[in-house]
């Protein structure tokens, strides 16, 4: 689905050389390499702090420990997602409210989310599924009349653009993750937390050290979460790429969409208004699924379904769910596959793959 490999070896000797600076630095943990990342990407989101973390999942926890929601709380997630979005408001005591998704753009559905509201709802976290932006125009007016907090989860969105701000510093709180596969990818685990508010970026720091104010003063129950100055190196040379990464993403993501479009029986990505894609993934809707993934089986080409299964289907999220039914999430989770997206597609390995594909 990836080549990592291709994409290392094309800035082997700036990765390496980075890696063994930190190696004969000995300063593995904190350190300026982190500091200067986490200015550096500050810089490039136009945002006032970004706080490294282990990952993203860490990152999403640490974001709803710092809005200091607590059990019982409903928070209002897509149920078309990774499990992570979820299962950290679970692992908190909170509640999570499943909302059903656009059937075009895979994102949280509107319309959907005021009925879902409570007296006990907190927050919203948007994903922004695949690599393009939620609706989030819409979503801030709810919150705003609503009085919600806005998580955004921005592990596969990173440096996309909606109207005119980056993915992941509109709401309160945005969230990374630094996954190998994630469009800026580390050599390992890592992630981030966005704001723009000096207070919750300072609570943010504090929570992901132990809850520590100063050595070995602990005001508030926290957690171990650091992004290593090891991985922190790598990405201070990929972030300069990242917006070359997302331009080869969306010329291989144009290019399938040329090769495909003959097909009546293939849904192509739809691409929103108000923000770009970054193609996290190339995501197509077929009734007939099973087949097309049969030919590219036959040709060993990696493809993916991104995601089976609902979210309130799985066995951990099933208690309070067993009514839930949201068709566009489970025609979805019955209909999409993912082919091959990454920055070093060429346009030989593109016209095989739709070739066995339409065969
Ligand atoms: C990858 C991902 C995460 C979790 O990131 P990790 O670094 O793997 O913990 C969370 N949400 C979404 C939507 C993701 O794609």
């Amino acid at each position: 689905m990836v080549d990592l490999k291709g994409q290392y070896h094309k800035i082997k000797k700036e990765i390496d050389d980075a890696v063994l600076s930190v190696i004969e630095s000995t300063q593995f943990i904190k350190g300026p390499v982190v500091k200067s990342f986490e200015e550096k990407l500050a810089a490039y989101l136009g945002v006032k702090h970004v706080i490294g973390c282990g990952n993203g999942t860490d990152a999403l926890q640490i974001a709803m420990m710092a809005l200091e929601l607590k059990p019982g709380d409903e928070v209002i997630v897509p149920a078309f997602t990774y499990v992570a979005t979820a299962e950290v408001i679970a692992l908190l005591g909170l509640v999570p409210i499943m909302v059903d998704v656009n059937l075009d753009d895979f994102n949280i559905k509107i319309d959907e989310i005021e009925e879902k509201i409570t007296n006990k709802t907190k927050a919203i976290v948007p994903v922004h599924l695949f690599g393009q932006n939620a609706d989030m125009e819409s979503i801030l007016r709810l919150a705003e009349k609503h009085n919600l907090y806005v998580i955004e989860d921005a592990a596969q969105s990173l440096g996309s653009t909606y109207q005119n701000k980056k993915s992941g510093t509109i709401g309160d709180i945005g969230c990374t993750s630094f996954f190998p596969t994630k469009n800026l990818g580390c050599m390992g685990d890592g992630g981030a937390l966005f704001t723009n508010n000096d207070d919750l970026a300072a609570k943010i720091r504090m929570i992901a050290s132990h809850g520590q104010i100063k050595k070995y003063h602990h005001s508030v129950i926290g957690v171990n979460s650091r992004l290593d100055a090891l991985q922190a190196a790598i990405l201070d040379v990929k972030l300069k790429y990242l917006d070359d990464y997302a331009t080869a993403r969306r010329t291989a993501a144009d290019r399938y969409d040329h090769l495909i479009t003959t097909s009546e029986n293939i849904k192509t990505p739809k691409r929103n208004k108000n923000s770009d894609h970054v193609f996290h993934q190339y995501t197509l809707q077929s009734d007939q699924r099973e087949a097309y993934i049969k030919k590219l089986k036959e040709k060993n080409i990696p493809n993916n379904i991104y995601y089976p299964i609902p979210l309130y289907r799985q066995e951990a999220f099933k208690r309070g769910n067993e009514d839930l039914y949201l068709p566009n999430t489970e025609q979805l989770c019955k209909t999409v596959f993912s082919l091959p997206m990454h920055t070093e597609l060429t346009n030989d390995q593109q016209e095989f793959i739709v070739n066995q594909l339409l065969s």
